[in-house]
């Protein structure tokens, strides 16, 4: 390492240190790759900001430079930062997050078709301009009939639909024909089935598969967070840093039809036969958990996964402060999963 004084380190512009209360990470967004490194290392990171790592050093009043030279050249070789003598020339990246869309994705829950007015939603949320969805079918209902409840997402602004559908018994090619027919459909899970497993199309070139599996998606089904569905990517870290990624612009119908941030929490909007999801969707009562993010909840402000976790759990004041309703497995205190 060279002896510059005025030597810096810089991480790439991709890459995020994010402190927790035992242990830190890097997210490196261009990798989709997130890096497990001490808390020490983070701050010697947030002070690289604005000092030179001599600096840092004396900061540390000089106990640590051995560890600091062996850090940081490792980050350097693994292509995560430099050192440049100009730091001026690599200004922090601009962190705002926006999106142009007032509702991201939707969840709903369909039991059976005389609920709700299914294709009713679907239309609003399109003039919503919503991106994604996820029908979970909760009783079988046959290929047929679920093309017919999509039929109104086929000229829509729809970017992607996942499904999740209780075993109908009808052959998995059935659900290829459906997804030829509406290319939008990226994910198919077929649950509560007594088969579990991949099934792939016959026909070459397809990509996608239906899962099979035992599992049972039941009403108000929560989300289950795990550390394989974490997602380094520089828009969910940015949105994470000023909004609950879990909900924000989100918008769940369950089965009775009645509105709500998630299909698992228990403060409903009311019924879309009533009210309009615009309405809803703009409110401030319904906005309030979207301003909830991670950083002003109790554990999960020390977690170091609070920029890349989509737990969508309900959350609850208690004398000022908040709470998760669903508590994770992670406990960020002990640094493990239990
Ligand atoms: S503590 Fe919070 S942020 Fe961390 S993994 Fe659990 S739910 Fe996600």
């Amino acid at each position: 390492m060279r002896s510059d004084l005025q030597l810096h380190f810089r991480l790439y512009n991709a890459c995020f240190p994010v402190k927790g209360a035992e242990m830190g990470l890097i997210c490196d967004v261009q990798r989709k790759e997130a890096f497990h490194i001490p808390n020490l290392l983070v701050e010697v990171l947030e002070k690289a900001y604005d000092h030179s790592v001599e600096s840092i050093k004396g900061q540390f009043h000089h106990q640590y430079d051995e560890g600091i030279d062996a850090y940081l050249g490792e980050l350097a070789k693994l292509g995560i930062g430099f050192f440049t003598s100009q730091p001026e020339a690599f200004p922090a990246m601009d962190l705002t997050w926006e999106s142009p869309l007032e509702v991201y994705s939707a969840i709903l829950e369909i039991e059976s078709a005389g609920n709700y007015d299914v294709a009713d939603v679907l239309r609003q949320l399109d003039r919503l301009g919503c991106a994604g969805l996820q029908l979970r079918f909760l009783r079988p209902f046959s290929t047929r009939e679920i093309g017919d409840l999509l039929a109104p997402t086929k000229n829509s602004r729809l970017k992607f639909i996942e499904l999740y559908i209780a075993d109908n018994g009808e052959a998995a090619e059935n659900l290829f024909r459906l997804a030829e027919g509406n290319r939008r459909i990226v994910s198919l899970v077929v649950h509560s089935s007594k088969m579990a497993g991949l099934v792939a199309s016959e026909k070459p070139g397809e990509p996608l598969q239906v899962v099979f599996t035992d599992q049972v998606v039941g009403r108000g089904q929560p989300d289950v967070v795990r550390p394989e569905d974490f997602v380094a990517s520089i828009s969910i870290i940015t949105e994470a840093m000023q909004f609950n990624i879990g909900l924000n612009r989100k918008i769940s119908v369950d089965a009775d039809g009645f509105i709500r941030n998630y299909v698992s929490h228990e403060t409903g909007f009311g019924h879309v036969s009533g009210v309009k999801i615009q309405d809803v969707a703009r409110s401030a009562g319904f906005q309030e958990k979207w301003l909830l993010h991670n950083d002003r909840i109790e554990k999960c402000r020390d977690c170091q996964y609070r920029y890349l976790c989509l737990s969508n759990s309900d959350i609850v004041e208690e004398d000022g402060k908040y709470y998760k309703k669903d508590t994770c497995r992670f406990d960020p205190y002990a640094n493990i999963w239990r």
